[in-house]
This record gives structure tokens, C-alpha cells and sequence, in this order.
């Protein structure tokens, strides 16, 4: 019981981030606005030019697209 508590409020934390991410406008890549919201799962449209994109299912730019992204700008600073 004290167990499956622990676990719950570190998803429940998941889920607030995720929501919170998912709720969120985005730059869309085409005209440059914050308009790009979440239609259904993985898919992302712009409210301004609509522009259909696919992402992640919380977040336009995958967390491991981000993490890739910085360590190529490491990489060209070395
Ligand atoms: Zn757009």
C-alpha cells in the first residue's frame, strides 16, 4: 500500500508534466507562430497556417529528439 502510494505520485507528477506539455502551443516550423497544438495522439497541427506535423504524443519535439539535438551542438563545439 505505502509502496503503490510512492508510485502513484511519481506518475501522477508524469502526468501533470505531460498534461501541462500537451496543453501547450508550439512554434510551428512553417509560418513561424505559436499556434501548433495537439490534435490526437501524436499528431500536431498549426491553428494559423494548418500545417500537419507528427511528433511525440505529449510533446512536439521529442524529449529524445531534444537530448540528440544538444549533444550534436556538443559534438560541433569540440
Ligand atoms: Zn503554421
Amino acid at each position: 500500500m505505502l509502496q503503490s502510494h510512492k508510485f502513484g505520485a511519481r506518475i501522477r507528477k508524469l502526468v501533470v508534466a505531460a498534461l501541462r506539455a500537451k496543453k501547450a502551443l508550439y512554434e510551428c516550423p512553417t509560418c513561424g507562430k505559436m499556434k501548433v497544438t495537439n490534435r490526437s495522439f501524436a499528431r500536431w497541427e498549426c491553428r494559423s497556417c494548418e500545417s500537419k506535423f507528427t511528433g511525440g504524443a505529449y510533446i512536439f519535439t521529442t524529449e529524445t529528439g531534444a537530448i540528440a539535438n544538444r549533444m550534436v551542438k556538443e559534438y560541433q563545439k569540440l
